[in-house]
């Protein structure tokens, strides 16, 4: 059964779903969901990532994971990653561990949903033991190094709208006359309404506001092992780190997105045939991990980031390997770190169990 049809007998049979039931069955909850059915990664896929751009963003984080490594005391650690795609950073990564002292004290953890890109990261890491699994809870007993790398705006995100005064939910609904999903909207209770407006006490009528439930879950489990083990996590996504108290009225915004073949699409156009995403709420991020009292890093830019580990360095390394790749590999960098491109709405933040700056 196709995935529409799975929602409109959903809502028929029980009435409208919120949009973070819809996201996960359009996303994860069925065989055909759209991250269980097929790889959607690459130049001729729908959105291509960061390692799938250059190896230098795997080996400048290979740099901070042995740095965190170091200062943790060394020992024995599982390299977690979540959604790890097609396997490309795990591969940058180790292959730059591989040439230090780490190399014979790592397992690798991968957190993933999507049958076939467990057979690409098979490949792609032919010869390495992995383990499998698909809910992070599964690792939470043992020393850790986590990476995820657009994960986090894969998971679905609840959205409120301020109308009349008040906050109303965003559901989907279906359209009776023609048989198709529509956006509707639900009143909340009286005391989710009053969280919302002490919560955002700039907003006015027309704001939107949106928390993701299942982010938050997985961060709290990742703060405490961060706590337990000494362990550390690097998170990557496009996001925002905006004090809900201190949004600004122009701040209050929707940042649902479809996209299908690299082209914005309509969010229930074809539900299950694109990636619907929503921005990463680093804020939200840092209160989670606050209340497990683990340490959050500040947020910084992917520009500042890689630009601080010496991506320049390792661009001019291979640039004098590969004369004649040198505008290839420049325009990688480029793509990686220039602000019109993902230098700048890809942030980086990083949980730690002390105190810790990333470039101190
Ligand atoms: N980190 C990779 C891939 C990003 S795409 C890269 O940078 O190239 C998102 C990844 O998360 C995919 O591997 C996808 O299959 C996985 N994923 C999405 N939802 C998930 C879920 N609910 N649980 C586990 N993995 C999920």
């Amino acid at each position: 059964m196709d995935i529409e049809r799975h929602l409109l007998n959903e809502i028929r049979s029980s009435g409208p779903i919120s949009l973070d039931d819809f996201m996960e069955a359009v996303l994860s909850k069925y065989y055909n969901s759209y991250y269980r059915a097929k790889n959607p990664l690459g130049e001729k896929k729908d959105f291509i990532t960061s390692p799938e751009v250059s190896q230098m963003f795997g080996e400048m984080i290979a740099l901070w994971v042995y740095n965190q490594w170091i200062i943790s005391g060394k020992g024995e650690v599982n390299l977690a990653e979540l959604g790890p795609g097609r396997g490309v950073l795990m591969r940058d990564i180790i292959s730059v561990l591989d040439k230090t002292d780490m190399k014979n004290h790592y397992k690798i953890s991968f957190v993933e949903v999507n049958e076939e890109l467990i057979k690409e990261q098979k490949k792609i890491l032919s010869g390495k033991q992995i383990t499998w699994i698909k809910n992070p809870a599964d690792i939470m007993d043992m020393k850790n190094i986590f990476i995820a790398n657009e994960f986090f705006d894969a998971l679905p995100i609840k959205q409120y709208h301020k109308v009349k005064s008040s906050w109303k939910e965003l559901v989907i609904n279906s359209n009776e006359f023609n048989d198709s999903l529509l956006f509707d909207k639900k009143v909340v209770t009286d005391d989710l309404n009053k969280y919302l407006n002490d919560e955002y006490p700039n907003a006015k009528d027309g704001a939107n506001v949106e928390e993701s439930i299942r982010t938050i879950e997985i961060i709290k489990l990742i703060a405490e092992n961060v706590k337990k083990y000494n362990s550390s996590a690097l998170i990557i996504d496009y996001g925002y780190d905006i004090d809900p108290k201190k949004r600004k009225s122009t701040q209050f915004y929707s940042t649902l997105q479809a996209l299908r073949d690299h082209k914005y699409v309509p969010v229930l156009d074809k539900v299950g045939t694109a990636d619907i995403t929503a921005h990463v709420d680093f804020n939200a991020i840092k209160k989670a991990v606050k209340q497990r009292f683990a340490y959050s890093s500040e947020v910084i830019s992917q520009r500042e980031f890689l630009l601080s580990l010496g991506i320049e360095l390792r661009l001019n390394e291979l640039k004098k390997k590969n004369p004649e790749l040198e505008s290839i590999l420049e325009s990688q960098v480029n793509r990686l770190v220039s602000k019109d491109q993902m230098g700048e709405l890809f942030k980086v933040i990083m949980i730690t169990s002390n105190k810790q700056k990333f470039f101190s």
